[in-house]
C-alpha cells in the first residue's frame, strides 16, 4: 500500500490557562484531543465544524507554528513533530499555507514580484532574470497578469491578493497546501473563482489540500473527504459526497440542518442544534455533545465514544449512531490504513 503523503497520529495540544505548565493543577484548554488522519497526494481533506472546535490549531500544529502536546506527525513517513529547526526547514518546503486574510497576510510594502520570491530565497539564490521568470510563471498559473509584479498588495483587489497569496504558497512547489477559512473574507463570486482556481492547481500539479472551513458550501464543492470536528475531536470522516447525502453522527446532522438554503421558497424542517459549544477548559463528561445531543443516553455521559469504522466505509464517533466495537485490525492505534481507507469521490 502507498504511504500517504500526511499521516496525523492521536494528535493532542492542551493550553495551559497560565503559567507554570509543571503545576498539574492549571486548567487547560483542550484544543485538540487524539486527533487521527491521514491525506493522499492529491487529495482535498476538508475540516469543518463551529468556531473553537480546534481546526485551526491543528493547521497550526500541522505548519509546527505550535507545539503538540503529544501525537505524531508524519510527512512521507518522517515525524516533523519530533524534527530539530535545521531538518524541519527542509520539509516546511513540503507544506505552505494560505491565510484567511489575503491583506495582513502579504507585507504591504512589498511588490508582488517580492512577495513570490521571498519564500524561495530563503533556500536559492536567484538571478534577476530567473526572479523575474518565477514571479511570472507563478501569476499566470494563479491567473494573474504578470503585468502586476510592481504592484503593492495595496493596489490590488481582495481577490487578486488571494491570488498571490497563492502564488506565494506554490513557489516552493508543496506536495500539500493548508488552507485556512481562505475564501470566507471574499464575496460570493470571487470565491467560486478562488475554489476553482484551486481545483485547476490540484489538477495539473498533484497538489493535496487541507481546507479548513466553516462554510460547508466550500466544503461540498471541494473536498473529497470531509473530517467533522466537536471540541477538539474528530466526530465524523467520509467522503464528502455520503457525508452530505447520509450524515450518520447527530452533530453532522445538526451542522447540515444548520446551513443556510439558498432558496426562499424552501422551508427547514429540522430545528438547528439548540444550546452553545461547551467550554474546552471544562468539556462536559463523556461525549462532549451529549447536553445539545436529541439522541443522548446514560452511557454517552460516562464513555467518551471512539471514532470506529462503520459499514459503509466511514468512521464516527456515536455511542448509539455506531454503537459496534472496532475489530481488532481496525483499531485507530497503529493501523496503517486508518483512516486512508474510506473512498474518495473525485469531483
Ligand atoms: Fe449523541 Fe450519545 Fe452519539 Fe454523543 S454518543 S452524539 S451524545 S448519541
Amino acid at each position: 500500500m502507498n504511504t500517504p503523503l500526511l499521516k496525523v497520529e492521536n494528535l493532542t495540544k492542551h493550553f495551559p490557562l497560565s503559567a507554570g505548565i509543571l503545576d498539574k493543577n492549571i486548567p487547560l484548554v483542550r484544543a485538540v484531543e487524539n486527533v487521527s488522519f491521514t491525506v493522499s497526494a492529491g487529495e482535498t481533506l476538508c475540516i469543518v465544524g463551529e468556531s473553537g472546535c480546534g481546526k485551526s490549531t491543528i493547521a497550526r500544529l500541522l505548519m509546527r507554528l505550535s507545539e503538540p502536546t503529544s501525537g505524531r506527525v508524519l510527512i512521507d513517513g518522517t515525524d516533523i513533530a519530533g524534527l530539530k529547526k535545521g531538518s524541519l526547514r527542509a520539509w516546511r518546503r513540503r507544506m505552505q499555507m494560505v491565510f484567511q486574510d489575503p491583506y495582513s497576510s502579504l507585507n504591504p510594502r512589498l511588490t508582488a514580484e517580492r512577495i513570490i520570491i521571498e519564500p524561495v530565497e530563503n533556500f536559492e539564490r536567484l538571478n534577476r532574470r530567473q526572479r523575474k521568470a518565477l514571479a511570472t510563471d507563478l501569476l499566470r498559473k494563479v491567473g494573474m497578469s504578470p503585468e502586476m509584479m510592481d504592484r503593492l498588495p495595496s493596489e490590488l483587489s481582495g481577490g487578486q491578493r488571494q491570488r498571490l497569496g497563492i502564488a506565494r504558497a506554490l513557489a516552493l512547489r508543496p506536495s500539500l497546501i493548508i488552507a485556512d477559512e481562505a475564501v470566507s473574507a471574499l464575496d460570493v463570486s470571487v470565491q467560486a473563482q478562488i475554489l476553482n482556481l484551486l481545483l485547476d492547481l490540484q489538477q495539473q500539479m498533484g497538489i493535496a489540500y487541507i481546507v479548513i472551513s466553516h462554510d460547508l458550501a466550500v466544503v461540498q464543492h471541494i473536498g473529497h473527504r470531509v473530517a467533522v470536528m466537536y471540541l477538539g475531536r474528530i466526530v465524523e470522516l467520509a467522503a464528502c459526497d455520503a457525508l452530505f447525502a447520509k450524515p450518520v453522527h447527530p452533530y453532522t446532522e445538526a451542522l447540515i440542518a444548520a446551513a443556510p438554503i439558498p432558496d426562499p421558497t424552501r422551508v427547514r424542517l429540522e430545528p438547528p442544534v439548540e444550546g452553545e459549544v461547551p467550554s474546552p477548559i471544562n468539556p462536559p463528561s463523556g461525549c462532549a455533545f451529549h447536553p445539545r445531543c436529541p439522541l443522548a443516553v446514560e452511557r454517552c455521559r460516562i464513555e467518551v465514544p471512539r471514532l470506529v469504522p462503520t459499514a459503509d466505509g466511514r468512521f464516527v464517533a456515536c455511542h448509539v449512531r455506531a454503537p459496534l466495537e472496532p475489530k481488532p485490525s481496525m483499531s485507530i492505534q497503529g493501523n496503517p490504513t486508518w483512516p486512508h481507507t474510506t473512498s474518495v469521490a473525485l469531483l
